[in-house]
């Protein structure tokens, strides 16, 4: 292979692209010659494509270890798939880490032809980066067991030590280095410490700010989440949850409608996203400091992966800083607790100086800029509508729910309609988007598999009206042309003789009058809880929030009489304000929910008293 070989055609041909996006033909070009590399691009830069092409134009394999595929999806665990392998009959073949330090793995690979060795997400090899695996370590000894196969390392989050790291771990021979910048112009980034209560109403208002647009929420827990769903629900606004222990098809299904834009708040702990693939998310908003800037640059970086304008709000709190250094300090390795600490300085420095957002970043990645002011953070003077209202005096209300509807501010519309999100266009929009959850119900396979959004911008934009002008569309290659062509021209004329978008069904729930609904058919919390689809804590939260709000009475029944008697006698002597005291000062069988429901009724007690 030569630097002439024809690379747009498959690039064309199979991914429907018309041109490489910054490095990727770079980094195609060297891996096909045989040099190591280590390939360094912002989440969303392309980097799948680098090895895939490669190994497409080949008539190799190209090991690909990535640490997003769970153990049980490992390609190599059939036999026949194995058999396959072995004769040379996949261009990619994914495997996990844990598979790959097996020895029966790597005897067995070494009758595979491979090409060359892929390592995604590379900076989970450096204890120095903040998502360090250590099953990553082992693949230190890929060098050794196929020294003659070139190895090419990718991450979207590395600083320069952990670039240093990798090279090291990886043994990578002469690498060749592409660095993107981390810069993300179309992205602007607002950083806001708010106090708890004008948290929720800037949230809501912000919200509002994107009326028709993908959003992502990050919570910081499980519990968070689920208090925010119900409290955007309250609101009028429909949201879905992400978490972790929510039962596998629930995430799923939540996940399904979000990504094929049923419900278009998502609301998820940092364990979403991984595998995330929307490239129209208009914000991501943080409700709380995160663990580090790399952590913060991938969460927010999934907002606007399209190129289009995006924000990326970080609404944080004092005590976030607190709960970050506890869990610091719970760290038992000394080194390890050593970088929790320069991350969390770096983190609140980021939130706290009055530096460039955009500069902040490219700097923490080692990267100069060469501009002082980006006008495109809040530091810059990119002061928000919402931002500056929210420094105006909060209502005195007590508890997130009793929240006053905040006023709508459109100030972002003018950004919206040059990122295209209103317009004309909006309706073929919303019935394309119709026709891809319907095609992806029928496959069964998720929205962006059969069209990805930046596709469907594409494809909203020219209307092509046959099939050849169906292949100049972003994204449509010969088999998705194959696949879907005819029902997608069936779609756009349907829409050209006047049909439209059914209106999304209102699946509206009301949290706090279904709970309510619930106590009064006698059921218990835990009853409650599974009716829901909430964890307990939630639920007890909720119930508490409507015993300080006086819409429900406490029951005794609650808390244990002994229990009750100990949390008072706690609140007489150390106050009704803060909760995390109270649980220190109690013995430890008395739960968190079980003060939290009396702390609400002794509020509501003060609250009637002093009216
Ligand atoms: P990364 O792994 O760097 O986060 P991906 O490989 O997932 O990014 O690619 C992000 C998105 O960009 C994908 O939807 C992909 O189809 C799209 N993409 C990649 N390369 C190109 C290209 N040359 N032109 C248009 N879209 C591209
Ligand atoms: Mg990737
Ligand atoms: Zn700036």
């Amino acid at each position: 292979m030569t630097s002439a070989t024809d690379l747009l055609t498959p690039l064309r041909r199979y991914w429907g692209f018309d041109s490489f996006r910054p490095l990727q033909e770079r980094v195609v070009r060297s891996l096909m010659a045989g040099h190591d590399s280590c390939v360094v691009m912002p989440t969303g830069g392309g980097k799948s494509l680098c090895y895939q092409l490669p190994a497409l134009v080949s008539e190799k394999t190209a090991g690909v270890i990535s640490p997003l595929i769970a153990l049980m999806q490992d390609q190599a665990r059939q036999s026949v798939v194995m058999r396959e392998a072995e004769s040379g009959e996949y261009r990619l073949l994914y495997l996990s880490p844990e598979r790959l330090a097996r020895a029966d793995t790597i005897s067995w690979l070494k009758r595979v032809p491979v090409a060359f060795f892929a390592i995604d997400e590379a900076h989970c090899i450096s204890e120095w980066g903040h998502e360090f695996r250590p099953e990553y370590r082992q693949l230190s000894c890929l060098r050794a067991h196929f020294p003659e196969r070139p190895i090419a390392a990718f991450t979207a989050s590395a600083t320069q030590r952990v670039r240093h790291d990798i090279l090291e771990q990886l043994q990578l021979r002469e690498p060749h280095k592409y660095i993107a910048s981390f810069h993300r112009p179309n992205l602007r980034y607002l950083v806001k410490e708010c106090h708890d209560r004008e948290q929720s109403s800037l949230l809501v208002r912000v919200l509002r700010n994107y009326p028709n647009a993908n959003v992502i929420v990050y919570a910081p827990t499980i519990a968070r989440v689920e208090e925010t769903v119900d409290f955007l629900e309250e609101q009028g606004i429909a949201a879905v949850g992400y978490h972790g222990k929510m039962d596998t098809d629930t995430r799923r299904r939540n996940q399904e409608r979000w990504t094929s834009d049923e419900v278009r708040v998502l609301v998820g702990t940092i364990a979403f996203g991984l595998g995330i693939n929307k490239a129209t998310v208009r914000a991501v908003i943080h409700l709380s400091l995160p663990k580090s800037i790399e952590q913060y640059y991938q969460e927010a970086g999934r907002a606007g992966r399209d190129g289009e304008a995006a924000d990326c709000i970080l609404l944080w709190q004092k005590r976030d800083t607190g709960l970050l250094a506890h869990f610091i300090e719970q760290v038992t390795d000394p080194a390890e607790r050593e970088r929790g600490w320069q991350r969390y300085h770096a983190i609140r420095r980021f939130a706290e100086s009055g530096q460039c957002r955009h500069s902040q970043i490219c700097s923490h990645f080692g990267e100069k800029t060469k501009w002082t002011s980006c006008a495109a953070c809040d530091v810059c003077g990119c002061e928000s509508q919402w931002l500056l209202k929210s420094m105006e005096a909060e209502p005195p209300a007590r508890t997130q729910l009793s929240m006053p509807e905040v006023t709508h501010v459109q100030e972002t519309s003018a950004r919206a309609a040059e990122s295209g999100i209103t317009g004309a266009d909006s309706e073929l929009r919303d019935y394309i988007r119709e026709w891809r959850r319907e095609m992806s119900k029928e496959q069964g396979v998720p929205a962006y598999i059969v069209m990805h959004d930046t596709s469907l911008e594409d494809l909203c934009r020219r209307r092509p009206t046959s099939l050849a002008e169906l292949l100049g569309v972003s994204g449509f290659g010969e088999r998705k042309t194959e696949l879907y062509g005819q029902s997608i021209l069936d779609a756009l004329s349907r829409f050209a003789t006047g049909a439209r978008a059914a209106p999304l069904p209102e699946k509206r729930t009301r949290p706090a009058e279904d709970t309510l609904r619930l106590l009064a058919e006698g059921r218990n919390f835990e009853e409650i809880a599974r009716i829901r689809g909430r964890q307990l804590a939630s639920v007890v939260g909720l119930v508490a929030d409507l015993v300080e709000k006086g819409k429900l009475d406490f029951q005794s029944a609650w808390v244990d009489s002994d229990k009750q008697k100990s949390i008072e006698s706690a609140c007489a002597r150390l106050g009704i304000q803060w909760l995390k005291p109270l649980k220190e000062a109690l013995p430890p069988e008395i739960t968190f929910e079980e003060i939290r429901l009396i702390v609400a009724r002794l509020r509501q007690q003060k609250l009637r008293e002093s009216a």
